[in-house]
């Protein structure tokens, strides 16, 4: 993985480059598209501090990037700078950050990890449908109980089996046992096609799934299935911290990858970001969308070209090893925390490669635990675990104060 880290006067003059590019509402005469600028009243075009914000010089210019720019060059022709930048950035995301081959995967810029957790189902029913000829009670989502609401969300939207499988507790991982039995009682049910969508990180235990296991399985049945990765959270940490993943392209049983850049890349929501292998997207090509060149492929429709440049602009600035720097200083404060909790006997789960620890919850105060924010796994009954996930603001010093008081606790 390497790309190279770019100077902020780089960064201005390429995203200056793309808008130019664009077809520019205040001097062309662009009389067709239902779309402007935005509002002058409320957002100021020439204000000076617009010189060096590149972003919000994107977001006020308004483009458009409905659709999916990675296949052909077919989108709205009117933004094309700033959709070569989108096409830029899902190349980066799948071939440097997820090792797919040049030029073999598709993806944009989505709402968020939901979108793209929506977006893989989608494309996966409707593939089973066509090519198998299946039936949408035919189709069963296998997915672990620590999996992201999101999953479940998409089987309810798209009417297919949920198919969910308990984890062990202390490992956070898939029950072998359990997945033969919950597959098993899917197939007397005729489900006969799947959807295996695996975490790499989950939101509550930073658990990443394994996906041999599962896989082996499902091969070892000749089950015929499709596997996503909800790298939501993990994904712009996890490729960083483990060389050794298996969690990308490079794996031939991968065949798509969400991830979201407004949770660790600290980008705005609404930067979600979808990858699959080529030859998929068509599957939910809309042929109704006939007045959008090129067709739509995503769920959301209309989506700012602000949103993509905003992930460009913040990879490019670090370069990866300035990311892999960052998201290793991360590991380290982490690391510490966890150094503190072991040296007080209290237990928790944490995956070495990312900034998320999970702590039982009878073992440290929840009044404390509510002082400091930290997440339980439910909040309809009594919790089991708190979370704490070191994000860039949670700095030594609010984890010190944490920790003593905990630790004060401990002595009385
Ligand atoms: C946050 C998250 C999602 C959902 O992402 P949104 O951006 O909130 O839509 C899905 N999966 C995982 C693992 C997440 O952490």
């Amino acid at each position: 993985m390497y790309w190279k880290s770019q100077t902020k006067e780089t960064i201005l003059k390429m995203v200056e480059a793309a808008l130019a590019a664009n077809g520019n509402y205040a001097t062309n005469p662009i009389l067709g598209i239902p779309g402007t600028y935005l509002d002058e009243d409320e957002f100021y075009r020439d204000a000076p501090f617009l010189e060096k914000a590149p972003f919000l010089k994107t977001l006020i210019a308004n483009p458009n990037h409905i659709g999916c720019h990675t296949m052909g060059n077919k989108g709205l022709d009117i933004f094309k700078g700033t959709q070569n930048i989108e096409r830029e950035l899902i190349e980066l995301c799948a071939e440097e950050i997820f090792q797919g081959a040049k030029g073999q995967q598709d993806g944009y810029v989505a709402t968020g990890g939901t979108e793209a957790n929506l977006e893989a189902m989608w494309i996966y029913r409707n593939y089973f449908r066509k090519e198998y000829g299946a039936n949408t009670n035919q189709i069963g989502v296998i997915y672990s109980s620590d999996t992201h609401y999101s999953i479940a969300k998409g089987c309810d939207l798209l009417q297919v089996q949920s198919i969910l499988i308990p984890v062990d507790s202390e490992t956070r991982q898939i029950i072998p046992e359990k997945l033969e039995e919950q597959v098993e009682a899917a197939r007397k049910k005729g489900v006969k096609y799947f959807i295996v969508v695996l975490n790499v990180s989950t939101t509550l235990f930073g658990s990443v799934d394994d996906i041999d296991p599962v896989v082996d399985f499902l091969d070892e049945n000749n089950l015929v299935f499709k596997l996503h990765l909800d790298a939501a959270f993990g994904g712009f940490i996890y490729p960083f911290t483990n060389s050794n993943s298996k969690h990308n392209f490079a794996n031939p049983r991968v065949s798509s990858i969400s991830i979201d850049g407004h949770k660790m890349l600290q980008t705005p929501y609404g930067t979600g970001i979808f990858l699959i292998r080529k030859g998929f997207m068509q599957y939910v090509a809309t042929d109704e969308a006939q007045y959008v060149p090129g067709l739509d492929f995503t769920i959301c429709g209309s989506r700012s070209g602000a949103n993509a440049i905003v992930i460009w602009m913040l990879l490019m600035n670090y370069g990866s090893e300035g990311w892999k720097a960052k998201m290793n200083e991360l590991m380290e404060r982490t690391n510490y925390l966890c150094d503190r909790l072991d040296s007080m006997g209290i237990h928790y789960y944490r995956n070495p490669y990312l900034n998320i620890v999970t702590i039982k919850a009878g073992e440290i105060s929840a009044k404390v635990a509510m002082k400091y924010e930290l997440v339980a796994d439910t909040y309809e009954a009594r919790p089991s675990w708190w979370k704490i996930v070191v994000m860039s603001h949670v700095k030594y010093e609010f984890l010190n104060q944490f920790l003593d008081e905990i630790e004060a606790q401990l002595v009385q």
